[in-house]
């Protein structure tokens, strides 16, 4: 998967394949599809959600340019696939997932990793904004589920220097983009590839 999916479309980042070839993703699926979860697809999780297609979670992580020392926020903890490369690559890692039995595996398969440095809160009480604004500043945020716009909550919670990935579009269809703080708290955006995510559902997103 690393090798024909990842290093093969352009992902170069070694902290970032290291890490893919660490974390076992059949774990993170249900078993009657772990025998696909070395493919190039997304797949169900169950409650009508997916964890992200392999390239896609790589090229995510490699725009967060993780060194080690960050503070990471990811909105849509889902499997925990993709939490646990984070936990693997920054410092401390704060993940928020709306629908409770998947954050609840996905604290099982972090924990089965040894991956302590993550914290996960559910916000499954419907009007609650997304963020998580007592532990903010964050030097990287990810969202991984579509939005219709960039939210101003997420970019006020980012550090100077930081940087936002999130896929913003219709809820057909994204575009990935990367959004950049710099020292002085001027944004800029980089858009990359189209993408479909399951949708951001709440305030920032869209509706149930
Ligand atoms: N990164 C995940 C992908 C999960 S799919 C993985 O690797 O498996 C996106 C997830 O975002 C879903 O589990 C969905 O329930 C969650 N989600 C959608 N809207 C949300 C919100 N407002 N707050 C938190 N999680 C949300």
């Amino acid at each position: 998967m690393v090798q024909d999916q990842i290093v093969a479309r352009g992902i170069s980042d070694k902290r970032v394949i290291e890490a893919m070839l660490k974390i076992p993703r059949h774990l993170f699926v249900q078993e009657a599809f772990a025998a696909q979860a070395y493919s190039d697809k997304a797949l169900p999780i169950g409650e009508k959600q997916t964890i992200s297609q392999p390239y896609i979670v790589a090229l995510m992580t490699e725009k967060l340019a993780l060194t080690g020392s960050e503070k990471v926020l990811e909105i849509g903890t889902g499997s925990g696939y993709q939490t646990s490369l984070l936990a693997t690559l920054a410092d401390r890692v704060y993940s928020a997932e709306r629908i409770r039995p998947l954050a609840l595996s996905a604290r099982k398969c972090l924990d089965s990793l040894k991956l302590f440095n993550v914290q996960l809160r559910i916000n499954d009480s419907g009007g609650s904004p997304i963020g998580w604004e007592e532990e903010a500043p964050f030097d990287a945020i990810i969202v991984t589920a579509g939005a219709p716009e960039i939210p101003a909550i997420l970019t006020d919670q980012l550090a100077p220097g930081g940087r936002l990935v999130i896929p913003v579009g219709t809820e057909a269809e994204q575009m990935l983009v990367t959004i950049y703080k710099n020292e002085e708290g001027e944004l800029f955006q980089e858009p990359s590839v189209p993408c479909r995510f399951v949708p951001l559902i709440g305030k920032q997103g869209w509706h149930e």
